[in-house]
């Protein structure tokens, strides 16, 4: 079988290791120049491995496919560069819901060695094509093959398994707007901040948990919850293309005295709205609006609480460089129901890690995540969908082990 995997990140990565010696032909056609470059990925960046049954994703991947993907990764890294992945549980924490995981650190310096691996392991069997340079832009269904085109380019295959992360959201949107039968559900998306402080405050914290994850249903009804931690990390901007957002990301080797964090909430709908990504990219071009051209907004957190923009900084620097934001008020942005989830969430996180809610403690916005559009994988036999474009995953664990899963199904 001739199978096109769209886009080679950490679900194409799955979806290979189970089938690379199998008699399928796999053509991937990444949009990328080369292995290492692409819009926004975490194979690319940071690389947190988590092994966990209550976040990632929503669906079911057992333990051990986990475990296996973990060991993946790490057997792709060199012996000394091993020895420096942190590793650690999560624990709870006085009356926040805890999200339980076993997790693994490999550190934006290393991923670029273990992505180099991964590529050159595939490369060697003959049934692995790599196209790169090569973006997808429309996928056509016909009666005995898939057909997938580009500027300068079209290739035929039996089935085509869309792979392209969230920077992929456009192929995705033209993809559903052509076969609407293939949306399951959309009506979520993840707004919120990037919350940024000084190491000391949250050093016990990182020590023992490294990556805290705790959430909290707030007085609004809204669902908050931390993600991304970033022990002596930096907050880097997230690139869409037409807008940009924020992020974060930490070093092996630590690059920052500054701890980061994302706090989101869970926004959903109801008929008759139904374009949760349009509204996330509403909310976060306005904030790059207010902030004069591509940029986000930064802010004290004791000027979010008074609502006054913020004219100069306190004693906490912010790592993202200052080409990339402007002093300004975020609640201009947010709409009230999620800047009050906010400031709950931050305020109660305070009681538990005092000095969280210290007032020159920083704000950037917009941070969203874009994991709404759960899409079909029975709508059609010869068009799947894997990893965080399928809307079931949104972590490298979850994403990895829905492609090797997936591939099950063609062994
Ligand atoms: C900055 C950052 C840091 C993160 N850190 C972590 C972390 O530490 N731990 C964690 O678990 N998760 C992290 N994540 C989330 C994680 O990266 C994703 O959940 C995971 O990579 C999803 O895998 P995927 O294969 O679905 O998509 P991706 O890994 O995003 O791969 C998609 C690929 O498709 C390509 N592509 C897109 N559109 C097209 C097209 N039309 N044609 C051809 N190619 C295309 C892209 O260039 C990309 O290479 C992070 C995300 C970001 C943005």
């Amino acid at each position: 079988m001739r199978i096109g995997i769209i886009g080679f990140g950490a679900a194409a990565i799955g979806f290979i290791e189970r089938l690379k010696d199998s008699d399928n032909e796999i053509h991937v056609f990444e949009r990328s120049s080369d292995v290492h470059r692409s819009s926004i990925s975490g194979i690319r960046s940071d690389g947190k491995l988590f092994v966990s049954s209550n976040m990632g994703g929503d669906i079911e991947i057992p333990l051990r496919v986990q475990e296996s993907v973990v060991d993946f990764y790490l057997s792709k890294l060199l012996p000394e560069d091993r020895r420096t992945v942190r590793t650690g549980v999560s624990f709870d924490n006085k009356g926040f819901e805890p999200v339980n995981a076993k997790y693994w650190h490999i550190g934006t310096d290393k991923l670029s060695g273990v992505l180099q691996e991964v590529y050159s392991g595939f490369s060697g069997y003959q049934n692995v094509q790599f196209h790169f340079g090569c973006e997808v832009k429309d996928i056509e269904l016909r009666a005995d093959s898939v057909i997938l085109s580009g500027e300068d380019f079209e290739a035929a295959c039996d089935t085509a398994l869309l792979a392209v992360g969230r920077s992929g959201h456009g192929l995705i949107r033209r993809t559903t707007q052509k076969y609407p039968e293939i949306v399951l559900s959309n009506n979520t998306v993840d707004i919120g901040i990037r919350y940024e402080l000084p190491d000391h405050v949250v050093q016990h914290i990182n020590e023992e948990m490294y990556e805290f994850k705790v959430r909290l249903r707030t007085g609004t009804g809204y669902l908050a919850r931390t993600l991304c931690n970033n022990p002596s990390g930096v907050v880097v901007l997230e690139d869409y293309g037409d807008f940009v957002t924020v992020n974060g990301h930490s070093n092996s080797a630590f690059s920052s005295n500054n701890t980061n964090f994302a706090v989101l909430c869970t926004t959903s709908f109801t008929e008759p709205f139904n374009d949760p990504i349009g509204y996330g990219s509403y909310i976060s071009r306005l904030s790059n609006i207010l902030a004069g051209g591509r940029k986000v907004i930064l802010q004290t957190y004791r000027d979010f609480l008074d609502s006054k923009r913020t004219k100069r900084l306190g004693r906490v620097h912010p790592t993202l460089p200052e080409s990339n934001f402007i002093l300004g008020d975020i609640n201009l942005v947010l709409p009230r129901r999620i800047t009050l989830s906010l400031t709950e969430f931050i305020s109660r996180l305070n009681e538990v890690i005092p000095g969280i809610g210290y007032d020159d403690n920083l704000i950037y916005a917009v941070e969203v995540k874009f994991c709404s559009n759960k899409l079909s994988n029975n709508a059609f036999e010869r068009v799947k969908f894997m990893g965080d474009c399928s809307g079931h995953t949104r972590s490298i664990m979850y994403a990895t082990s829905h492609g090797a899963l997936l591939a099950e199904r063609f062994l």
